[in-house]
């Protein structure tokens, strides 16, 4: 029996949704949220220490703002709950919910050609999966809990 500790953390495909930079209880999330706050008004400052620290590095704060703002932003509830939020032509979701089956790695016809994932993502998807059936879920998501999403 998989625990539903596991099945909120890891999707139907094996990648980890609480890691992902999207979901909205994700340490990504997060940090990014309380980095934020702690920039507070850094705008002003970034253009001040230009000059005054002769750090060029602070012309690019605007761009990295954009992008804080955008991890800040991003609030998925992970793909059992909703459907996924970036990758919106994903096979996996549908097909193990009509098949009623809790992961691919349990299916009889991994690895399918359903996954619709590219040639990346496709050998991640196997290879996370040859490696539950090696190691057991339980084992998996322990390990993964200490391994960051994207590796
Ligand atoms: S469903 Fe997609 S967007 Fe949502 S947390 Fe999982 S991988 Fe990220
Ligand atoms: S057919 Fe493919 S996508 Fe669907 S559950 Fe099986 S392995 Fe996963």
């Amino acid at each position: 029996m998989i625990s539903q500790t596991i099945k909120d953390a890891l999707a139907p495909c094996g990648l980890n949704c609480e890691k992902c930079f999207a979901h909205v209880n994700g340490n990504i999330r997060k940090h990014s949220i309380g980095l934020k706050a702690a920039l507070g008004n850094f705008d002003v400052y970034a253009k001040r220490f230009e000059t005054m620290l002769d750090q060029p590095i602070f012309k690019h704060y605007p761009e990295f703002k954009k992008m804080l703002d955008y991890f800040a932003l991003e609030n998925c509830k992970g793909c059992r709950n909703e459907q996924c939020k970036l990758f919106k032509e994903c096979g996996v979701r549908a097909c193990h919910q009509e098949k009623q089956l809790e992961y691919c790695f349990l299916c009889d016809e991994f690895p399918c050609s359903k996954t619709n994932f590219d040639k990346q993502l496709y050998e991640r998807w196997v290879l996370l999966n040859k490696k539950i059936q090696k190691d057991s879920i339980d084992v998996f998501y322990e390990k993964s809990q200490s391994r960051p999403r994207y590796v």
